[in-house]
């Protein structure tokens, strides 16, 4: 509509929490650098190479001077039924473009949105590496989030999957098999997505029921339980708007029971499902989130938690703090 509103998934976020883990005198490493390739393991060349690259191109043909323009924004999709599921024509237009690439209107990119983006996912891949070379537990602090962006798709503030590079990135050093346990209050549709056809890597998500009007809406539900290979290698527990500490735990303990076993556990650790954020209806504590560290440290002998959503400035370095320690003994 051409009008800006504040977002809630702010640079403040990587600030809040890298202060909490100082002030708890958390081992604190920079990530090492890696290269598309790496990235490209999960996700498609021509998508890493649009994300890269589409600011420049944005500012490039003139469209910040447009009206609600001034991000990358979509102009128009292309829905599966536009082609009778025929592939679609990648289009001329930049603006037509970005809509092949984004599921949402709210997931912009910027000046600087790239440099996020890429430290990120390198961040998850050192946590993974790390853990490979004999950490028992690893944390990637890092934002913008990732598990709701696919093999060439972005969107719910997400753009690369950080979570599922850290799991291909497990398994490309050795691991057998992988499980994501997924405890954002939101469904990981994109992790989901990536390895849905998979039977290496299981995917268990607890999250706020997408049919009681909660992104990502349209994926999410009990029934998605995987195809081809991959049949039996995902589990949705959609939860009531309103669930606290005890129900969620409940489906935590559900999504770890379903990823005991594997060699690796990688945790996409939103903190969203706290009393006081602003992005969910769930009522978990601190207290919560610590009880699901506790829960989780079960499940493998080794462990990469990264960083997905939460959104409530005031409470997020304890929120993410709590798991830690549940998680870390
Ligand atoms: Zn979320």
């Amino acid at each position: 509509m051409g009008v800006w509103i504040d977002g809630t998934e702010l640079p403040s976020r990587g600030d809040v929490i890298r202060d909490a883990l100082v002030g708890a005198g958390v081992d604190v490493v920079a990530p090492r650098p890696y290269t598309h390739r790496d990235l490209e393991r999960v996700h498609a060349p021509d998508f890493v190479a649009f994300l890269a690259t589409i600011w420049d191109r944005w500012v490039e043909a003139g469209f910040p001077e447009d009206p609600g323009a001034r991000r990358v924004v979509p102009y128009a999709y292309p829905l599966a039924k536009m082609t009778s599921g025929r592939p679609h024509r990648s289009p001329e237009s930049l603006s037509a473009l970005v809509g092949t690439f984004a599921m949402d209107t709210m997931t912009t990119l910027g000046p600087g949105s790239w440099d996020a983006i890429e430290a990120a996912a390198h961040c998850a891949l050192t946590a993974a590496d790390l853990v490979s070379e004999g950490e028992p537990v690893c944390y990637a602090a890092v934002r913008p989030p990732g598990h709701h962006a696919g093999r060439d798709f972005y969107g719910g503030s997400c753009y690369l999957n950080n979570a599922a590079i850290a799991a291909q990135r497990l398994l490309d050093s050795g691991a057998a098999s992988v499980a994501v346990i997924d405890i954002d209050a939101h469904h990981g549709n994109g992790t989901q997505e990536i390895f849905y056809r998979r039977s290496d890597v299981r995917y268990a998500s607890v999250h706020v029921d997408p049919a009681q009007g909660w992104f990502p809406h349209f994926v999410g539900f009990a029934d998605e339980t995987g195809a081809d290979g991959g049949v039996g290698a995902n589990l949705n527990l959609p939860i009531s708007p309103g669930t606290a500490d005890q129900g969620w735990l409940d489906a935590v303990e559900r999504a770890c029971a379903f990823a005991a076993g594997a060699d690796s556990v990688v945790v996409s650790l939103g903190v969203d499902a706290a009393a006081d954020d602003p992005e969910s209806p769930l009522l978990v504590t601190v207290d919560g989130y610590r009880r699901a560290g506790q829960i989780v440290r079960g499940t493998a002998g080794s462990i990469v938690a990264v960083q997905e959503g939460g959104y409530h400035l005031d409470t997020l370095g304890e929120l993410v703090l709590g798991f830690l320690h549940g998680l870390g003994g």
